[in-house]
């Protein structure tokens, strides 16, 4: 169970706030999904669109981000101040999703350095699963963290490919699996993690279950709660 951008549906929360990740780790979801990106003064901000009151986040300083606050008060997080919630318990890991760089392969690779970098300066590599729609970023991670668990978004590698890249996990939309679902069988074969998104409906649900998916990204992790507990009983 991945809480897509944390738990703010049933809530009410901004999505991606700290409030939706403390939320996510409070239902005990295995994974909360977030966005990242880097500022131009070198701050990695969390937000899911490319950009924050209508200002390019790749292109802006932190300090002009930050003259609107989240939905609920909070100011615009920082990748820092989700890690160190991350840090202080045990049960959920941050599915953060690197968001593609609207400046070049530069920006990109000089993204995930600094990502990488703050995971080890705070010690919590093994709570982070990294995501990314863009392959190359992913490989970058790789070559910078062997051991890092990276999952691809974009659907168009099969999991033969994935595993000759080190990748560990498809993460694609759901109905991706539904069009090959050929790649099931191969990904458990392949030892990839299967993770789906975003799944919103029960009866979605009930189909990645059956089909012993390992993980599920969704909007509603309360109604997945339920559909797990279905679904245990059904199978007993
Ligand atoms: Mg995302």
């Amino acid at each position: 169970m991945v809480a897509h951008r944390g738990a703010w549906k049933n809530k009410n929360l901004p999505q991606n706030s700290i409030a939706s990740l403390k939320a996510a780790i409070a239902l005990g979801c295995v994974g909360s999904e977030t966005d990242v990106h880097l500022t131009t003064d070198n701050f990695l901000v969390i937000n899911h669109d490319n950009e924050w009151n209508g200002l390019v986040i790749q292109k802006n300083t932190l300090n002009d981000l930050r003259k609107k606050n989240l939905s609920n008060g909070e100011t615009l997080p920082l990748l820092h101040d989700f890690l160190k919630i991350i840090r202080e318990q045990n049960g959920t890991k941050l599915m953060l999703e690197i968001k593609s760089s609207v400046r070049g392969k530069v920006w990109a690779d000089s993204t995930v350095l600094k990502v990488v970098n703050l995971g080890h300066q705070m010690a919590v590599q093994k709570w982070i699963i990294y995501i990314s729609f863009d392959y190359e970023m992913l490989k970058e991670i790789l070559r910078l963290e062997p051991t890092a668990n990276v999952q691809y978004l974009n659907g168009d590698k099969t999991p033969g490919q994935l595993k000759q890249d080190g990748i560990k996990g498809a993460d694609y939309h759901y109905t991706v699996f539904q069009i090959h679902p050929e790649w099931i069988q191969s990904a458990k074969e392949n030892n990839i993690d299967l993770n789906a998104w975003t799944v919103n409906e029960e009866k979605d649900m009930n189909w990645l279950l059956v089909n012993g998916f390992n993980y599920i990204t969704t909007n509603e992790p309360e109604l997945l709660f339920k559909e797990i507990e279905k679904y245990s009983r059904s199978v007993e």
